[in-house]
């Protein structure tokens, strides 16, 4: 991926000019830029917020993001989802920090809580290991 420094509009690799800004483009992925991974995706705001806490007391940085879900096709209550956010080489630690110590159970393939007794993540299909 490559980023236009002034539009900051993303392209693939195979483009080397914005062709709107007519400006070279600089590679996405910074010497200095944070990787960051979604570690999961929760329902619950206020669990959110614990789990970012726990992870910070232990020395494990994270970021909250709020992303509306919206239910197709029947226009029910839009769904909040917040992600959490870490850095790539904290994620597995925190992951299983989450499942050990906050009762959290988290699909191995796309980080959304599952529940307890599921045997397949309902989001991604994914058989689920036995905890
Ligand atoms: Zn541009
Ligand atoms: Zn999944």
């Amino acid at each position: 991926m490559r980023i236009c420094p002034k539009c900051d509009e993303e392209f693939p690799d195979t483009h080397s000019r914005c062709p709107v800004c007519d400006v070279e483009l600089a590679s996405s992925v910074a010497e200095d830029a944070p990787d960051l991974v979604v570690l999961c995706t929760v329902l619950d705001e206020a669990k959110a917020y614990i789990m970012r806490g726990f992870l910070e007391s232990e020395g494990i940085p994270c970021q909250l993001e709020n992303i509306s879900f919206h239910a197709e096709p029947a226009p029910v209550a839009d769904l909040m989802k917040v992600r959490l956010w870490t850095l790539r080489e904290d994620a597995a630690q925190a992951r299983e920090l989450l499942e050990e110590c906050e009762n959290v159970r988290l699909c191995s393939a796309c980080g959304e809580e599952v529940a307890a007794r599921d045997e397949v993540c309902l989001h991604c299909g994914e058989r689920l290991a036995e905890s």
